[in-house]
């Protein structure tokens, strides 16, 4: 059961009744955005508008779904078996940033003469400048699907909130359950991971990192997304499109026989070739105590030939496939 409290709202004094846990609720009388613990307005609250009709998202589901490996090519012949359209809420976060870091660079050094030639690493400290921009996207429902949180959801054509246009298309929306502060602190720390990254990229390890951050802009904006279980002849499967662009975000979609017994196959051949020439090798390798190397090579061979069937393996269960054209 949702429990109801009541604030009246700070453009019109109507009663807005605000679903537990929601941290901003919009009013039902003037579409006016409200924090709740402050009684502030937000005027930043957008949403994406509905392009794509449940029709449209299926054509496009299926047709891009067809073109995944080992799915079969008739898909679009799957039926609709239930669908709902969620309009999901994103703190998006705009943030600058400005980072000096001071790092330790390992860089080899070549002692000797030549028979004696040793390898020895010498440890340089570098320095250097980062200067970033990004667009930080945050989930502000806690029940947001995992895939759609990785998603990268284009927001160049939000418009300003209106639950009126969202009723129309039949859509729900969710709670608003962090507070912009909260999605704030949140950027911020992302976008520090991301300057580490990018330092580790020039540097081993770093030993000191000066950041300076901004965030221009933060809004809210709410994503349309159909949410489409779908039957290919006998089994169900899921997936999420966006409704604004018309993106595949996430498809589970059938695997031919034909494709999975290849699959299989090939990773078994691996496994067996692998397992053999590895056991063979090790072979060599103990019998000629003089030389280890054999026995090393062979267990690496080994257990690399056992990652590629495992990967085979996988692909030959797996049903899914995520997230069309990474931006
Ligand atoms: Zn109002």
């Amino acid at each position: 059961m949702i429990k109801f409290t009541q604030i009246n709202c700070p453009n019109c004094d109507g009663q807005i009744e605000i679903p537990k846990q929601s941290s901003t609720v919009v009013c039902g009388y003037c579409n006016t955005t409200v924090n709740v613990k402050s009684g502030e307005i937000l005027k930043e609250n957008y949403f994406m508008r509905l392009q794509y009709d449940l029709d449209l998202a299926t054509d496009k589901m299926y047709s891009w779904g067809a073109k995944q490996l080992g799915a079969p090519k008739n898909l679009g012949q799957s039926k609709v078996v239930e669908s709902k359209l969620v309009f999901w809420p994103f703190w998006v976060v705009e943030v600058e940033a400005k980072a000096n870091y001071t790092g330790i660079q390992k860089k080899p050094d070549f002692k000797g003469k030549d028979k004696q030639k040793r390898l020895s690493w010498n440890k340089i400290s570098e320095t250097g400048n980062l200067d970033m921009e990004q667009d930080i996207f945050i989930p502000a429902n806690p029940d947001t699907p995992r895939s759609l949180k990785e998603y990268i959801i284009p927001t160049k054509r939000k418009e300003f909130f209106d639950k009126d246009q969202i009723l129309e298309v039949r859509g729900t929306t969710k709670t608003v359950q962090m507070e912009q502060k909260v999605a704030l602190q949140k950027a911020k720390k992302m976008m520090s991971d991301v300057l580490r990254k990018e330092a580790l990229k020039e540097v081993d390890s770093i030993t000191k990192m000066d950041e300076k951050m901004k965030t221009p802009a933060v809004f809210l904006v709410s994503i349309p997304i159909w949410h489409i279980k779908y039957c290919y002849k006998i089994r169900n499967y899921d997936a999420l499109v966006d409704g604004a662009s018309g993106r595949i975000v996430y498809l589970e979609f059938p695997r031919k026989m034909a494709f999975r017994a290849m699959t299989l196959l090939s990773g078994l051949l691996h496994l067996v070739i692998g397992g053999g020439i590895g056991v063979l090798l090790v072979y060599l390798g103990l019998t000629s105590p003089e030389v280890i190397f054999p026995t090393i090579f062979g267990i690496a061979f080994g257990l690399g030939m056992l990652a590629i069937s495992l990967r085979f393996f996988r692909t030959a269960i797996s049903l899914k496939a995520g997230m069309e054209e990474a931006r």
